[in-house]
Formats: structure tokens, sequence, C-alpha cells
């Protein structure tokens, strides 16, 4: 009797060890991870899912907002979140780009409640995996801007990433300088936080599928691989205007951008040549996913096309 009891104490002590120790090889994260993926399937707070809890729901109709109410805070201290998925499971694939009339900035910020000051964002369900600046180069283009605003944080939000917005604006008359305010852009953004990947954005460009990545690639990205202005195909090989994306040591290792372009058009060719000439390929999204609607405007004053380009 006493035998069998103590062999029963024996091999409870064992299963209690492996268990500890099967815990501390996965680490903490991952096991606050582990039971809340199965708390939430659970039922309770939707949208908090792993990769296998996602709500990924391809019958969205495509408003960029649609997922953005499945995102909330859960009752955790920020050190105790768990790492976000590999694979966000808020992503609903296409998105329908029309243009709201009478669009304010503060409509903007009442839609996207956990954008705070400097348009900076952090996923307030988990501890995120990437974090991008995207820089906008800017003059006279107020509702462009707004419009991109409009789409660009859901769409950001929806990938989970940790993203800052920089609009860097060139003050004044002289001729636009698209490459030069990328260049003031990346080392402004360098100066507030140690961002793993930078995206060069141009205003008028609207993200037309969220599985287009805002995170950074082994090489240099081209994303604006299918502009509807180009009937969403790329205008020829070596493009690399538009939207593109660089981590910081890739830029740094193509000696940034050049200054020197004045006015539309060239710094774009120029930017895929330095690519080249510093040994890195292109790397690019699908045609299914790179795809964006340009905002049509008419002649920007003072970005007259460079004749010198
Ligand atoms: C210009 C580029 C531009 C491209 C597509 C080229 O001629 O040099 O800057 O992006 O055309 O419009």
């Amino acid at each position: 009797m006493l035998q069998s009891r103590a062999r029963y104490l024996l091999l409870l002590l064992g299963v209690q060890l492996v268990v500890m120790a099967l815990l501390y090889h996965e680490g903490y994260r991952r096991r606050v991870a582990y039971f809340l993926g199965i708390f939430y399937k659970g039922g309770a707070p939707a949208g908090l899912g792993g990769p296998q809890g996602s709500t990924h729901n391809a019958s969205l109709p495509g408003d960029v907002y649609a997922n953005l109410s499945l995102i909330a805070r859960p009752p955790l201290r920020p050190e105790e979140l768990p790492y976000c998925p590999e694979t966000s499971p808020f992503l609903g694939g296409p998105i329908r780009v029309t243009f709201p009339p009478g669009l304010t900035l503060e409509e903007i910020v009442r839609k996207n409640p956990y954008v705070t000051a400097g348009g900076r964002y952090q996923p307030p369900d988990c501890d995120p995996l990437h974090r991008t600046a995207v820089i906008i180069p800017h003059r006279n283009r107020e509702q462009h801007l707004r419009y991109l605003l409009y789409f660009l944080h859901p769409f950001l939000q929806r990938q989970q990433l940790s993203y800052g917005i920089y609009i860097i604006h060139q003050a004044g008359n002289y001729t636009f300088n698209r490459a030069k305010l990328l260049n003031v852009g990346f080392k402004e953004a360098m100066k507030d936080e140690d961002w793993d990947c930078m995206f060069f954005h141009d205003v008028d460009l609207i993200p037309e599928d969220d599985r287009n990545l805002y995170t950074c690639d082994r090489f240099p990205k081209h994303a604006a691989v299918a502009m509807d202005k180009f009937g969403y195909k790329l205008p020829y090989k070596t493009y690399f205007g538009g939207v593109s994306a660089l981590t910081p040591e890739q830029y740094m290792k193509m000696n940034g951008f050049p200054n020197n372009y004045w006015g539309w058009g060239g710094e774009d060719d120029d930017i895929a040549v330095r690519v080249a000439l510093s040994g890195m390929l292109i790397s690019r999204p699908s045609i299914q996913h790179g795809r964006y609607r340009m905002i049509k405007h008419g002649h920007d004053k003072g970005n007259e096309q460079n004749p010198r380009r």
C-alpha cells in the first residue's frame, strides 16, 4: 500500500518537473501567448487569437476600417503582451479605395483611437515584430495627404506594425526635390527611434491590398509594382518609383539618395542605379498585392519635369 503511494507521488513529481522544464524552454512570452490563445479561442475578445485563432474574413467588403474594431487592449501589462504572430489575423486582402467627400483630419483622428501624437502607433494587444517609419515628401497636397492618412493608418494597424508617419514638407516655392526630402526624412526619423524599416511613400498613392506588407526584405524593396496609372503593371523593369522600402543598413550601404534632382523625374531611376551599384538586388511584392491607386491631380507648380533627369 505504502509502496504504491510512494510510486504515485514520485510519478506526480516527475510530471511536474517535465511541465516546468517545458515552460522554461518555451520562454515567458510564448507561454503567455499559448495561454491567451486557449483563453481567447474560448470566445472572449475577438481578434486576439494567434495565427490559429485567426479572425481573417475573406468576405469583408474591402472597407479598410472593417477589422479595426476587433483590435482591443487586453488586461495585461505591456511587458506581459505576447509577440504578434508572423501573419496578422486582421488582414483582409483587397481594399476598396474611394475618396470620402469633406474628409477632415478630425475624422481621421476619431477613426484611429490608438494612434498617438506624431502619427505613432503600437499594437495594443501584442508586442510587434516590426518597426516601420513611413516618410512622405509633401508640398501643397493637403487634400491628398488627408486621403493617404485616412487609408494608411488602418492599413498599417491591420499589419500589426509599430509605426510612425513622417510628413516631410518642403517650405517656400523653390523647385521641389523629392529625393532630398526623403534623405531629410530618413535622418529625422532615425533621431526618434531605431526603426528597422523605412518606407518612402508618394503622397498620392493609396495601397489597395493589405497583404502588401510594409516591412523590409533582404534587398531594397520596390512596393508600388502595380499602379492603376500604368495599367497595374511595371512601366519598365528597373522602375523604382512611388513607394519603396529600405532598412537603415541598405540605405547606408548605397549612401542614401541623390540630392541634386530638382523638379519631376529621374531621382527614382538614380536610386535604382545606386541599389545595383552597391551590389544589391530589388525585391518586390507580387503584382496582386503591390497594387496602388493614384489620386488624380493636375500639374504641380514648382515641380516641372526636370529636363536634365
Ligand atoms: C522618370 C521617373 C518616373 C517614370 C515613370 C521616368 O521617365 O524619370 O522619375 O518615375 O518615368 O513615370
